[in-house]
């Protein structure tokens, strides 16, 4: 059996990366939180980016935490 090459290794990592690139970080998800809620409030349906929101959301307390601020800054301004 032949060593892994570094070529390999770096197709991999790249690999990982590509998987890691299609989803949002937290401040991504903070940029278009106000949207996501607006959207949401309004019923609207979500688009591939906002959908990623709803993704980061699912994993991250945090940033989950700030959408319920910032759905009742929302509600409550109508
Ligand atoms: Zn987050």
């Amino acid at each position: 059996m032949k060593p892994v090459t570094k070529e390999q290794l770096a197709g991999l990592a790249s690999l990982v990366g590509a998987t890691r690139e299609q989803e949002i970080n937290c401040s991504e998800c903070a940029v278009f939180a106000a949207e996501f809620a607006e959207r949401q409030l309004a019923g609207l349906p979500l688009d591939e980016t906002l959908a990623k929101v709803e993704d980061h959301l699912a994993v991250c307390p945090e940033c989950r935490e700030e959408m319920l601020l910032l759905r009742r800054v929302l509600e409550s301004g109508n």
